[in-house]
C-alpha cells in the first residue's frame, strides 16, 4: 500500500504553486477589500491548462482524476488567496460534471471547450431561499414549450454569479407531490445566464468577498431544448454524482488554507518576543498549533483515502463526507488558533490571519452543513434510523 504522493501528484504541486506564488497577499486582500473578482488569477490557471484537470483529452482537459484535482486544490489554498482563490476555480471542477457524463458530444463540445479555456464563467444555482438543504422541495419550475422551456424561481447564493455567463441550473419539471419519489422530476440545464432578464443581486457578506454571492431572479425565462442535460426528470440524479467529488475537493481546499494559516502562526510564534523570548517557547502557545497540524494533516490523508476511492469507482460517500467534516474543522480552528496566536496584531488586516478566518467557518456549512453530514453517517455507515 502505496501511502505518499507519486513523481505524477508532486509534479501537479509543483506546476500549480509555479501560478500561485505568483499571487500574494497584496493581490489577494486587495480582491477581498475591493470585492474584485480575481480575473488575473483566473486567467493564469485556465492559461497553464489546469481547468480542465477532470475534463475529457479530446476537449482540452487533462482526463485526470479527483485525485488530481484535490492535490490541485489544495496547492491552490496553500497560497495567499485562501477561499477566495478556490472558490474562482472550483466550479470548473466539479460543477460540469454532469455534463461530462450526461451531456451529449455536442454539448461538450459547446459547453465544456470554453470552460476549460476560461472563457466562459460558470455558476451553480441549486440552493433556494424556501428549500435550504431540502433540495427536493425547490419550487423553481421549468414548463415545457415549443423548443425548451420557460422558468420561473428564485436561486439564492449563486456564487460568482457577477462575473458568470452560464449557469448550471436545477428546476422542477413535475411537481413534487406528483412524482413518485421526491427525487424525481427534477431537471438539470446548463444555460445563458442573461442578466438583461435574470436578475442577479449580489449578498453583502462576512468574508470571501472576491468571489460574490447572489440573490438570484429567474422569471419566464426561456431556455432551448438543447440546454438540457440529460432526460427530463432526472437532474437530482445527476447532480447526485458530483456530490462527492465536491466535499472531497471542498475538504482539500479548507485544508490548504488551514496549512496556510498555520504557517503563519508558526512563523509569528517564532519571531514575536514577549518576556524576553519568542512567545512560540510557551507551551500554550506551542500545543494548539501542533494539534492543529496534526488534525490538519489527518484530514489531508482522509481526502486523499476518498479521492483514491471514487477514483477506484469504489463506495466512497462515508469517506467523502468525512473528509469535507474533518477539514472544514480542521481549518477553522487552525485559522482561529492563527489569530490567537498573533494577539491584537491577529485582528490587524496586516498579517492576513484575520482574513483566513472570516472565510474559515464557510466550508464547515457549505456546500453542506456538518449536521446533515453527521446525520449521513448515523444512517449510512451506523445504521441508525433516518432522523430526518
Ligand atoms: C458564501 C456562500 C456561497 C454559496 N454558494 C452557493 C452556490 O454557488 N450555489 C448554490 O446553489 N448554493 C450555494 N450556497 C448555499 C449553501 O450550499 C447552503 O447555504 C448550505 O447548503 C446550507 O443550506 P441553508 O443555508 O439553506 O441551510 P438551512 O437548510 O436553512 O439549514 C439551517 C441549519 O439547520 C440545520 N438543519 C436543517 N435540517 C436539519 C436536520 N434535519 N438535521 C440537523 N440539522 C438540520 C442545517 O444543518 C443548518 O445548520 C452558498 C452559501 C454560502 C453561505
Amino acid at each position: 500500500m502505496e501511502m505518499d504522493l507519486s513523481p505524477e501528484h508532486l509534479a501537479i504541486r509543483e506546476g500549480v504553486k509555479k501560478i500561485v506564488d505568483r499571487f500574494d497577499d497584496e493581490y489577494w486582500s486587495a480582491c477581498e477589500e475591493e470585492k474584485k473578482f480575481p480575473f488575473e488569477f483566473h486567467k493564469a490557471m485556465a492559461d497553464g491548462g489546469w481547468l480542465g484537470i477532470t475534463m475529457p483529452e479530446e476537449l482540452g482537459g487533462a482526463n485526470l482524476g479527483v485525485t488530481e484535482a484535490a492535490i490541485m486544490m489544495h496547492t491552490v489554498t496553500s497560497g495567499c488567496g485562501g477561499y477566495n482563490s478556490a472558490s474562482t476555480l472550483h466550479l470548473n471542477i466539479f460543477g460540469p460534471h454532469a455534463v461530462v457524463v450526461h451531456g451529449t458530444p455536442e454539448q461538450k463540445e459547446r459547453m465544456l471547450k470554453p470552460l476549460i479555456a476560461g472563457t466562459d464563467r460558470a455558476c451553480f444555482g441549486v440552493t433556494e431561499p424556501d428549500a435550504g438543504l431540502d433540495t427536493t422541495s425547490i419550487k423553481t419550475f421549468a414548463t415545457k414549450v415549443d423548443g425548451g422551456y420557460r422558468v420561473t424561481g428564485r436561486k439564492i447564493w449563486t456564487s460568482s454569479g457577477q462575473v458568470a455567463n452560464k449557469i448550471l441550473l436545477l428546476t422542477r419539471t413535475t411537481p413534487k407531490d406528483q412524482c413518485k419519489k421526491p427525487t424525481d422530476g427534477m431537471t438539470l440545464f446548463y444555460t445563458d445566464l442573461d442578466k438583461s432578464q435574470i436578475e442577479v443581486r449580489r449578498i453583502p457578506k462576512m468574508g470571501r468577498n472576491a468571489v460574490d454571492s447572489n440573490a438570484t431572479f429567474i422569471d419566464d425565462y426561456f431556455v432551448p431544448e438543447e440546454d438540457r442535460i440529460g432526460e427530463e426528470g432526472k437532474g437530482f440524479h445527476y447532480i447526485l454524482h458530483s456530490l462527492n467529488p465536491e466535499r472531497i475537493l471542498v475538504g482539500m481546499e479548507a485544508v490548504g488554507f488551514g496549512q496556510n494559516a498555520l504557517s503563519r502562526a508558526a512563523q509569528y510564534a517564532r519571531e514575536r518576543q514577549v518576556f524576553g523570548r519568542p512567545i512560540g517557547q510557551n507551551q500554550g502557545i506551542q500545543h494548539p498549533l501542533a494539534k492543529n497540524w496534526i488534525e490538519l494533516e489527518s484530514a489531508f490523508w482522509m481526502g486523499m483515502r476518498a479521492a483514491h476511492l471514487y477514483d477506484a469507482g469504489k463506495p466512497c460517500g462515508a469517506e467523502a463526507n468525512a473528509a469535507k467534516y474533518l477539514g472544514a474543522k480542521a481549518c477553522f480552528d487552525a485559522c482561529t488558533q492563527a489569530v490567537m496566536t498573533h494577539g491584537g496584531m491577529g485582528y490587524a488586516k496586516e498579517y492576513q490571519v484575520e482574513r483566513l478566518f472570516r472565510e474559515s467557518i464557510l466550508p464547515r456549512f457549505t456546500p453542506i452543513t456538518e449536521q446533515m453530514i453527521l446525520n449521513f453517517i448515523a444512517e449510512k455507515v451506523l445504521d441508525l434510523p433516518k432522523s430526518y
